[in-house]
């Protein structure tokens, strides 16, 4: 008898799904909220800006791509925001950009790379690259019974032992919020989701590769302590520069080893 139809397309997604997982990763998807982090990338793989956008007329979102070795590299950064100039960093953008991305280029692998505050306590340096092995929200309160998980939105991070082990990684949990602050409430969240590295895009990423089913990976290098004595604003922009550097090296790092393997050997 023909299984129930449910249960039938769900065989065939996951059939579909250990396909892909035999093929070597063909297209990535890095998304990079601020120019200051996405340029370097953009030039050490010699990456040009698409003239014909995969995107909305209008929307400040740049696709860079090229091919390098045997991947299909495509890096997008939400740009400036159109009435304040200022770089388009948060969750909103974020998730934005990442469905528009997907639906336009099919990607394999998302690596969402950036900057972020790390905690001291937690074992965080100035300058350290984090991957994020789960991602959650630490600013979405709703103290309603599912409501309260739903508002977290824990979700895990493809797992790639042989990534974290050959690029000698360190690893932590990557909480999210909208805010470059933390309030007394934030902290608590932050506290329960046992984060190390804490930003402002990762979780909302997260989401939408979860929704569309694209596995994906969080690359984060510390900008600022925020358990640390200094305002993380100052201690934020003093770093950027020096950190951005060694964010680039970790994610050229990462796309060479990625080059050539199937997801299931990451
Ligand atoms: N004043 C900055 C604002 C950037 S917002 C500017 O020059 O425009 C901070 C960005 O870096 C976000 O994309 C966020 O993901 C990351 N980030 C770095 N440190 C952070 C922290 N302590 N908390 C939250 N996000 C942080």
């Amino acid at each position: 008898m023909a299984p129930p139809r449910g249960d039938a397309s769900a065989a065939a997604e996951e059939a579909m799904l250990a396909q892909l997982e035999k093929r070597p990763v063909c297209t990535i998807l890095i998304i990079i909220a601020m120019q200051t982090e996405a340029l370097p990338v953009v030039n050490k793989f010699q990456l040009v800006e698409d003239p014909n956008t995969v995107f909305p007329e209008g929307v400040p979102w740049v696709r860079y791509h090229g091919v390098y070795k045997d991947l299909n590299i495509n890096l997008i950064w939400p740009g400036k925001d159109p009435s304040l100039g200022v770089d388009s960093v948060g969750t909103v953008s974020a998730s934005l950009v990442t469905y528009a991305s997907i639906q336009a280029l099919q990607p394999d692998l998302i690596i969402n790379a950036g900057t972020a505050g790390g905690f001291k306590a937690k074992g965080a340096c100035i300058g350290d690259v984090f991957l994020a092995s789960e991602v959650a929200f630490h600013d979405r309160r709703i103290p309603i019974p599912v409501f309260d998980l739903y508002g977290v939105g824990l979700r895990q991070a493809l797992s790639t032992p042989s990534l974290v082990k050959d690029l000698n990684l360190k690893v932590g949990k990557l909480s999210t919020g909208d805010s470059l602050d933390m309030s007394p409430q934030d902290e608590a969240t932050i506290i329960a989701n046992d984060a190390t590295v804490k930003d402002m895009e990762g979780a909302a990423v997260a989401y939408v590769a979860d929704l569309l089913k694209v596995p994906a990976i969080f690359v984060k290098a510390v900008t600022d302590l925020v358990d640390g004595d200094k305002p993380t604003a100052d201690e934020f922009l003093q770093n950027l520069a020096t950190v951005t550097a060694a964010l680039n090296e970790t994610v050229s790092q990462v796309v060479n080893f990625v080059n050539g393997k199937c997801l299931s050997e990451l």
